[in-house]
């Protein structure tokens, strides 16, 4: 079975700490239990989010996260097959953006006064998931 990786953003109203907290708990339960791998990556006005694993898991997992209430407009930025993981140790890796080391990575990927990764080419939403990783390493 091939590895893929799905990339998608999507927008929140109202969501608390505790909600992202549950969100990430929920997340890395049901991930590792399916090998889902990814990270995520909140801002108070959206996420974007990227799921790699077993074609089948990716795709359910992916199909209950659209059904989720807690955000909308959720909007598939890419897909494709992998080789490799580009998050194999994270069963959900979060980084949020007002961390001023994101904030500038954010800047360098043209999101940084408003966040709509919904303007981003594929290329660029996986280039930065890659940065928030790195960045994830050191903070
Ligand atoms: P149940 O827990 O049985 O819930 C039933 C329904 O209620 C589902 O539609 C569920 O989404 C919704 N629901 C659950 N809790 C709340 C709540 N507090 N408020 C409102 N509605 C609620 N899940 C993963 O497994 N992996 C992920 O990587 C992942 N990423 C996510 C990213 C985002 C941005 C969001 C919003 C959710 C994510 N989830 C993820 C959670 C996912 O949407 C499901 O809630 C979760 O997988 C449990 O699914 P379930 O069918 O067992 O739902």
């Amino acid at each position: 079975m091939p590895l893929s990786q799905l990339t998608y953003c999507s927008r929140v109203q109202n969501l608390g700490p505790e909600d992202v907290q549950a969100i990430l708990d929920v997340s890395r339960k049901g991930n590792q239990a399916a090998d889902v791998t990814g990270m995520l990556l909140y801002d108070r006005r959206g996420f974007l989010q990227c799921l790699e694993g077993e074609r089948e898991q990716v795709t359910a997992t992916f199909a209950r996260i659209v059904a989720d209430p807690r955000h909308d407009q959720v909007a598939l930025i890419a897909v494709h097959d992998i080789e490799n993981r580009d998050f194999p140790d994270w069963t959900m890796g979060y980084v949020v953006t007002k961390l001023p080391q994101v904030a500038a990575v954010l800047a360098d990927f043209g999101l940084g006064e408003t966040f709509q990764p919904q303007q981003m080419s594929a290329n660029a939403a996986v280039s930065l998931m890659k940065r928030m990783r790195d960045l994830n390493r050191t903070v």
